[in-house]
């Protein structure tokens, strides 16, 4: 069992920025209103997940981290209508399996709440701890007992700006939840929840340039397009910063990225990239978020038609702004 813990560890926590990625999508699985993350020494010591969602009771609090004890699907119909973030049940077990890890939670209604320590595959008993409702993670030395790992992490800073990057996905795709991210006991950045998606959009890219970007709307029997993309000028020389969410989740698709860039046509520089954040939402029944353990892909049942109401969208709205 502890080694296919740490076998099943590694597919699923990569590097400090996935265990920020898994952390997040159970805040937000868990209906919080708001998510902070702080992280130390870009995640490798330590990374802190707090949030004001359902929390768990002392049981579940235990139970979270055996392997595939998730509380989120209870049939196999449920995988093909997976609405939350996470339906493996791995993540924490995953997790505590490379570090150390201290849970505390508690539910609204709960007197006190309760604290879990985990550490080598090791379960302490439960104890009584006094904390807001909500749960916090805190996960420290990751991969202390997986030398191998550590070794392959990159420089403080380059795992800090991936996790600082899960963590903006996250917020992109989630303007209606506040997220806080510091470093090092710095303020990185911080939204504040109202669910206004170009709000953020000034927190990430800066007041000026969220000015710039042109609203993008389509609306078909199957599908709702909604965001912003960046006028031509706005492209990026190096690479893209582009945003997609999918029915609330942030993924990477390089088919929707050519449909932009496609919308896009002739108007970018040669070798420049799009900037934008754009969101579909549709039936859950006519798009596959099962494919990969990481859950950053997807697969549309009707591809091509996804791809063609992206590329008209992205066209309409630069030629109302005579671009
Ligand atoms: P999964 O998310 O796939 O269910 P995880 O290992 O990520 O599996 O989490 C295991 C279980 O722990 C979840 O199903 C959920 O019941 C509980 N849990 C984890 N994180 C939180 C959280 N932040 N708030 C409330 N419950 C949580
Ligand atoms: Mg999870």
């Amino acid at each position: 069992e502890a080694l296919a813990n740490l076998i099943a560890a590694g597919e699923v926590v990569e590097r400090p920025a996935s265990c920020v990625k898994e952390l997040i999508e159970n805040s937000l699985d868990a209906g919080a209103r708001s998510v902070r993350v702080s992280l130390v020494d870009g995640g490798i010591t330590g990374i802190v997940v707090q949030d004001d969602g359902c929390g768990m009771d002392a049981e579940d609090a235990t139970l979270a981290f055996a392997r595939h004890a998730t509380s989120k699907v209870r049939s196999a119909r449920d995988l093909y209508h997976i609405r939350t973030l996470g339906f493996r049940g791995e993540a924490l077990a995953s997790i505590a399996a490379v570090a150390d890890v201290t849970l505390r939670t508690r539910e609204p209604g709960a007197e006190a709440g309760v604290e879990v320590h985990v550490a080598g595959g090791v379960i302490d008993p439960p104890k009584p701890v006094g904390i807001p409702p909500g749960t916090r993670v805190e996960v420290r030395s990751l991969f202390y007992n997986t030398p191998a790992r550590l070794k392959y992490l990159k420089s403080v800073a380059a795992e800090q700006a991936r996790c600082v990057e899960v963590v903006q996905r996250a917020a992109v795709s989630r303007p209606d939840v506040s997220f806080w991210c510091e470093a090092n006991g710095h303020v990185v950045f911080r939204t504040s929840g109202r669910g206004d998606l170009r709000e953020v959009l000034s927190v990430l890219f800066g007041v000026g340039e969220a000015q710039q970007f042109l609203e993008v709307r389509a609306e078909t029997a199957d599908y709702r397009l909604y965001g912003y993309i960046g006028r031509p000028a706005q492209a990026r020389a190096r690479r893209a910063q582009a945003y997609w969410t999918v029915n609330g989740r942030p993924i990477r698709s390089p088919l929707l990225h050519q449909a932009v860039v496609d919308g896009y046509g002739g108007r970018l520089l040669v070798q420049h990239h799009p900037v934008y954040a754009l969101a579909i939402d549709l039936d859950a029944a006519l798009v596959d978020v099962n494919i990969h353990p990481h859950k950053t892909e997807v697969r549309f049942s009707e591809e091509a038609d996804v791809c063609r109401m992206v590329t008209r969208a992205v066209r309409e709205a630069l030629a109302q702004a005579n671009l």
